[in-house]
C-alpha cells in the first residue's frame, strides 16, 4: 500500500469505493491513478461527510477540470439565486464549485449547497471568519487564530471537499506584497486579510506556523488543501516578482510536508500573466511544488478586457494546460465588474471548458483528439446531430440552428454551401 493511503484512511476508503468508476470515467488504468495519488501529482476530491459527492480526480493525466465560483456578496445577496447558479454550473459541465459567499447566513448557504450538489464543493474558510469580524465591527487584526481553526474544523465536518487556505504567505511575503513597487499590491481577498493581520500584529501567519494542526483536521475528513496564492500577481506587470515567488517557494515546502503526513494538496496559481510569460511561470511553479496539481485563476493574459475577462483567461488557461496546469478556475464576463449572474456562470464555464479542451488537443490527449475527429467528420457530412453530439455546448447548436434546422446546409451560406458544393460535384 502506498504511503499516503496507509496514513490517510479516509482517502483509502474513498478510493476502495470509487476506483473502478474513476478509472472508467477518466479512461486511465487504476495503476496510473494510484501512482499519481501516491506521488501527490493527482488528488481525489471528496469528503465523506458530503453525502451526495461524486469524487473527482484532479491532476494530469486525468482530464483537466473546471471550477465555477459562486456565492453572495454584500451588495448582492440572494441564496436562491446562488443555488440556481450552482445548477447552471452543473448543467454547463463544471467539475467543481466554490462557495465564495461573504454575505448572509454563510452556514445556511454552504449546507444548502452541499445538500444540492454532487460536485465537490470548495470554500475559503477565512471569508466566514472575516464576515463575523466585520459584522461585529471588529478589526481584522483582532482575529484570534483559534476562530480560524474552529471555522476550518466546522466546515470540514459540514462536508466541504476542498479549502483554499493561504498557508504560504509569510510575514516577509506580506511586507513584499504591500510594498509600493508592486502596482496592484495584494488582490487575493483572503490573502489581503491575512497580510493585514500579520502586518498590524507583527506576527507570522498562523496557518503557516500551525500547519501541522491543519493537517490533523484535513486527515480526519480527507480535506484537500488548495494552498492559496495570496501574492499572485493581480496585474500583468507584477507577474513573476519576488513577492509571488517567495510564496511559491513556501508552498512547495508545505506541499511536501503535507504529502508526508498523508494529506492531499493542490497549489493555486496566477493570476494575471502576459501571454509570453505563461509557460515559464507554470513550469517554474510546477517544478517548485513537485508536480502537485496546479489550480489557476485564468491566467488572464491581458488586463484591458473588462466584460471579456473570460476570454482573456481562457487564452492563458489553454496555454497553461499545455505547460502543466491541471485545474482551471473560471472567469466570467462579470470579472472585475460585478457579481456574476446565471448567464455569466454559463459563459464562464464554457470559456474554461474550451480552454481545457484546446490544451488537451495540443497535448494529444486521446479523448480530446477523438472528439475533434468526430466533429470534423460530422462537419464533412453536414451531420448536424453528429456536430451537436460533439459540441462543448449542444444547447447552443440547437438554439443557433433555430428556424433553419430542417435545411441540410446552414444559414451562413445557404445554397452557396462550400461543403455541399464539392460533395455534389459530378467528378468525371
Ligand atoms: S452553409 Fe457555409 S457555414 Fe454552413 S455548413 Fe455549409 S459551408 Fe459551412
Amino acid at each position: 500500500m502506498s504511503d499516503i493511503l496507509s496514513k490517510n484512511t479516509v482517502l483509502k476508503a474513498l478510493l476502495d469505493q470509487h476506483l473502478d468508476d474513476l478509472a472508467t470515467r477518466e479512461g486511465l488504468e487504476k495503476k496510473v491513478i494510484l501512482e499519481g495519488i501516491a506521488k501527490g501529482t493527482m488528488v481525489l476530491l471528496g469528503n465523506p461527510a458530503h453525502k451526495k459527492v461524486r469524487p473527482i480526480l484532479v491532476g494530469q493525466p486525468s482530464a483537466i477540470k473546471v471550477n465555477a465560483n459562486i456565492g453572495t456578496s454584500p451588495l448582492c445577496s440572494n441564496d436562491d439565486m446562488e443555488i440556481e447558479k450552482l445548477h447552471v454550473a452543473e448543467a454547463a459541465g463544471a467539475d467543481t464549485v466554490m462557495d465564495l459567499s461573504i454575505a448572509g447566513n454563510l452556514d445556511a448557504i454552504r449546507t444548502r449547497m452541499l445538500e444540492s450538489t454532487y460536485l465537490p464543493l470548495g470554500t475559503v474558510p477565512l471569508y466566514s471568519v472575516g464576515q463575523q469580524l466585520l459584522d461585529n465591527e471588529r478589526e481584522v487584526s483582532s482575529m484570534d487564530p483559534e476562530e480560524l481553526f474552529a471555522e476550518i474544523e466546522k466546515q470540514a465536518e459540514q462536508g466541504v471537499d476542498f479549502m483554499t487556505l493561504h498557508c504560504g504567505i509569510s510575514y516577509r511575503g506580506a511586507r513584499m506584497g504591500a510594498e509600493k513597487d508592486r502596482v496592484l499590491g495584494i488582490v487575493s481577498r483572503g490573502g489581503s486579510m491575512l497580510a493585514r493581520w500579520m502586518l498590524e500584529n507583527k506576527k507570522e501567519n498562523p496557518l503557516l506556523e500551525q500547519f501541522d494542526r491543519l493537517l490533523d483536521i484535513s486527515l480526519r475528513h480527507n480535506i484537500t488543501l488548495s494552498l492559496g496564492d495570496a501574492l499572485r500577481p493581480g496585474a500583468g506587470c507584477d507577474a513573476g516578482d519576488t513577492a509571488q515567488f517567495e510564496e511559491v517557494l513556501n508552498l512547495g515546502v508545505l506541499q511536501k510536508i503535507a504529502l508526508e503526513r498523508g494529506v492531499q494538496c493542490m497549489i493555486e496559481g496566477p493570476g494575471h500573466v502576459p501571454m509570453h510569460k505563461v509557460r515559464t511561470q507554470i513550469e517554474a511553479i510546477k517544478t517548485l511544488t513537485h508536480g502537485a496539481p496546479l489550480y489557476v485563476l485564468g491566467p488572464l493574459v491581458v488586463d484591458a478586457t473588462p466584460g471579456y475577462d473570460h476570454i482573456s483567461g481562457a487564452i492563458g488557461g489553454a496555454i497553461g494546460v499545455t505547460a502543466g496546469v491541471d485545474f482551471l478556475c473560471y472567469l466570467t464576463p462579470a470579472e472585475h465588474l460585478t457579481l456574476p449572474d446565471k448567464d455569466d456562470v454559463k459563459a464562464g464555464v464554457m470559456a474554461s471548458r474550451i480552454a481545457a479542451h484546446a490544451g488537451e488537443v495540443a497535448l494529444g490527449t486521446p479523448r480530446a483528439i477523438a472528439r475533434e475527429e468526430a466533429m470534423n467528420r460530422a462537419r464533412r457530412d453536414l451531420d448536424w446531430e453528429g456536430m451537436k453530439a460533439q459540441a462543448i455546448d449542444p444547447e447552443m447548436v440547437t438554439k443557433r440552428r433555430g428556424v433553419h434546422k430542417d435545411e441540410k446546409v446552414c444559414a451562413m451560406c445557404g445554397k452557396f454551401c462550400a461543403v455541399k458544393m464539392v460533395q455534389d460535384a459530378k467528378i468525371i
